[in-house]
């Protein structure tokens, strides 16, 4: 396996949205998670000459699928979407959830249910390759807003990512970094090199933050029981 991930920054609706490309060559695989919009993806492909085969949709909210029906239409592309959010989701073909991994062209990928953000909202994660496509479920930082889930909801789906592998690779998405930094940084080597990468993924490289950093620097994992988590401002 040689996976490769390339983040596609969409930010038309200046919301500063993700969107992922995966390519596996091995397997003459190609998706994307959460097609945020479609121009930036379009001339991202087009670039890479490929055609995704498959969307993978981590929940509902226009800010994650703008792109899907156009990536659909032009590509073919099956669309993949939360089997709670289906009939919510532009384009939907395929309902998942956490009862039903998926193998795509011999990948497999374990659907992680994870309400909250909103009551359908699904992880994509690739065990094997150790990466994590956590929607507004985690960012950096910080997490996403409880628009249809309750603390209870969201706290036990960011315990179930706290028990992933630490050195799991953490794909949000939105790029909020630098809006959820503490107001006093540490200056340790590990915050510093936390914000390299922060820096890096500005300058739209790759530069993922492992779960590990994430327990140690965000304060809605560092919570280790429901009052404590309901207490963080
Ligand atoms: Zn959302
Ligand atoms: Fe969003």
């Amino acid at each position: 396996m040689s996976l490769e991930i390339i983040p596609i920054f969409c930010n038309e609706k200046n919301m500063a949205n993700y969107a992922y490309i995966i390519h596996e060559p091995s397997l003459s695989l190609t998706l994307v998670i959460d097609a945020a919009e479609a121009n930036p993806l379009f001339a991202a492909l087009d670039r890479l000459q490929l055609k995704p085969d498959y969307i993978l949709t981590t929940h509902h909210h226009f800010d994650h699928v703008g792109g899907n029906l156009s990536l659909k239409k032009r590509f073919g592309a099956k669309i993949i979407a939360p089997e709670k959010e289906f009939s919510h989701v532009p384009g939907a073909d395929i309902a998942v959830s956490e009862t039903q991994p998926l193998n795509l062209k011999g990948l497999e990928i374990k659907v992680i249910d994870a309400p909250g953000h909103t009551a359908g909202h699904i992880l994509y994660h690739l065990p094997e390759a150790q990466k994590l496509f956590t929607g507004d479920v985690l960012f950096n930082l910080c997490i996403g807003g409880l628009f249809e889930g309750t603390p209870t909801q969201m706290f036990n789906s960011l315990q179930k990512v706290k028990r992933l592998p630490d050195n799991t690779e953490i794909f949000p998405g939105h790029e909020y970094t630098r809006a959820c930094l503490p107001p006093q940084i540490k200056e340790t080597p590990e915050f510093t090199a936390y914000l390299n990468k922060m820096r890096q993924r500005e300058n739209g490289q790759l530069a993922p933050a492992t779960l590990a950093e994430e327990k140690m620097f965000n304060p809605y994992l560092r919570a280790e029981t429901l009052a404590d988590f309901i207490n963080e401002p």
